[in-house]
């Protein structure tokens, strides 16, 4: 590998499900990588062991698999720098923190069970007003206690006078006072690292060259850049991205969260959304491209990504573009792709309309936005619903009660009569009865399509729909429709 190839890495914590901040910081990571010829490494971050989450893993590679965020590396497909879960990596991370201890760049403490132990959050307080006395202790004084087995964990030594400066891509030159940096813990007393520990560590033993991560992080990173420069290493490129918001229903903004709606990619998915077009929007949540474009496919996206297009505000999460967006993308899928992947939603496997379902994804496919809406769109079909006499009213066609009722006396004889029973046939029939009776063809044609389907709106007209029902039950509900005229 030559040494400026880029490595990008996503390292998401195994909690269970993908919300979509994280899903687009793995698509920014795999984008920056691969829009540069370079690798995007998977790498588990699991040493906060009570987050632990059975099945979490797997929602993660299920969903990068889904999302088409194909990783060069990573605990399954292995690579050079495995392994790639961080509780598999426990004994490494213990020689480097004693490096820095004897650096003079952390300290062992041995405070009862010391405050932030879980190390992953910042302290809020200024960490000055409390500095662990352990920091001053002699080293040979805490040499001898290590020796003599006492408990400790590893603090981080912190100068306290000067700044920290960095620069990030998406943020610009960060400067920081190093007295309001906390002597955050590397390494538990159970001998687990921190995050804050780890992710140094695994980034440059993994040659990272660009940490793409939430900008939670930003305040943390000159702590990171304090450990990077007491080894001697040169610090990753960093690119924070700003958070993703949600719209309240007063119209306030607030971190997107399950009350604006679903938030996990797989609900997304199981909402109807195509995670084609989710990844697509998501792309688009920080990062622009120059011109002002919206919908692009996978490779497209690849081959424009810049970081010059991330962006620094905040994202608002808009549920509506991404409706309209999964639109699109349902309207040029190749109809039997869409018949294909919509079938599970229209829950018509081992009904008497299966058979039909090819026609009847192909009615359904210009008109659906989620494909959570087929089902309900088609429920008629499998039933009759309860419907109101005051249906068969409809301005456009001119039809009512008393008209539908003398219509479809006239129409039930010869639907009975028909033996060719198909959706042109079914279709000429009326077609041949309105010219006859010099009537627009619209006003059978709604009392028909509410005798049939109990419904106003229906995919197709009374011809598909009296295919689909077959010639029977079509008889049936037209003679209900008849009994309740
Ligand atoms: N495990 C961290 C998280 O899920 C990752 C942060 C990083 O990418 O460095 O937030």
């Amino acid at each position: 590998m030559s040494s400026n190839t880029v490595r990008t890495r996503f390292a998401p914590s195994p909690t269970g499900f993908m919300h979509v901040g994280n899903l687009r910081t793995a698509l920014y990571a795999y984008l920056i990588s691969k829009s540069q010829g370079g690798k995007f490494i998977l790498r588990i971050e699991d040493t906060d062991q009570n987050r632990y989450v059975e099945g979490a893993v797997d929602v993660i590679y299920r969903t990068m698999k889904s999302a088409g965020l194909i990783h060069d590396e990573g605990p399954d497909v292995g690579g050079e720098y495995g392994p790639y879960v961080q509780s598999e990596r426990k004994n490494m991370y213990k020689p480097y923190a004693e490096e820095l201890v004897r650096k003079g760049a952390a300290y062992y403490c041995f405070c009862d069970k010391t405050e932030h132990e879980s190390g992953e959050e910042a302290s809020e307080e200024n960490p000055a007003d409390h500095l662990c006395p352990c920091r001053d202790l002699d080293p040979a004084e805490a040499q001898a206690r290590v020796d003599a087995g006492m408990p400790y964990a590893i603090r981080q030594k912190i100068d306290r006078t000067g700044t920290s400066t960095y620069n990030d891509c998406v943020f610009g030159e960060i400067t920081i006072e190093n007295k309001v940096l906390d002597d955050q813990i590397l390494l538990k007393r159970d001998g687990m690292p921190t995050y804050n520990f780890a992710n140094v560590i695994d980034d440059h033993t993994m040659n990272i060259t660009h940490v793409v991560r939430g900008s939670e992080y930003l305040p943390s990173t000159p702590k990171y850049n304090l450990l990077y420069a007491a080894f001697g290493w040169q610090p990753p490129e960093y690119v924070h991205l700003p958070m993703i918001m949600g719209r309240n229903e007063d119209g306030s903004i607030a971190k997107l969260s399950k009350r604006h709606g679903s938030v996990s990619f797989e609900s997304l998915v199981a909402e109807g959304y195509l995670p084609e077009a989710i990844v697509n929007y998501i792309a688009l949540l920080g990062w622009s491209p120059k011109n002002d474009r919206e919908i692009f496919a996978f490779d497209e996206l690849v081959a424009m990504f810049k970081t010059s297009g991330l962006n620094k505000s905040a994202a608002v999460f808009d549920y509506d573009k991404l409706k309209w967006m999964n639109t699109e993308y349902i309207k040029a899928l190749p109809p039997e792709e869409f018949a294909e992947r919509a079938k599970s939603f229209a829950g018509v496997a081992g009904t008497p309309v299966e058979p039909h379902w090819p026609m009847l994804a192909g009615l359904l496919q210009p008109r659906t936005e989620i494909l959570s809406e087929i089902a309900g769109k088609i429920a008629f079909l499998q039933a009759l619903p309860e419907y109101d006499k005051a249906l068969f009213n409809n301005k456009k066609s001119k039809c009512d009660p008393e008209k539908a009722r003398a219509i479809l006396q006239d129409l039930r004889p010869l639907y009975a009569e028909l033996n060719d029973w198909n959706s042109e046939a079914i279709t000429q029939l009326v077609t041949d009865y309105a010219m006859q009776k010099e009537m627009k063809l619209g006003l059978p044609m709604w009392a028909l399509r509410i005798a049939v389907s109990g419904t106003a709106v229906t995919p197709g007209g009374p011809g598909e729909i009296m295919t689909v029902l077959g010639k029977a039950e079509s008889l049936n509900r037209i003679d209900k429709a008849l009994a309740e005229l």
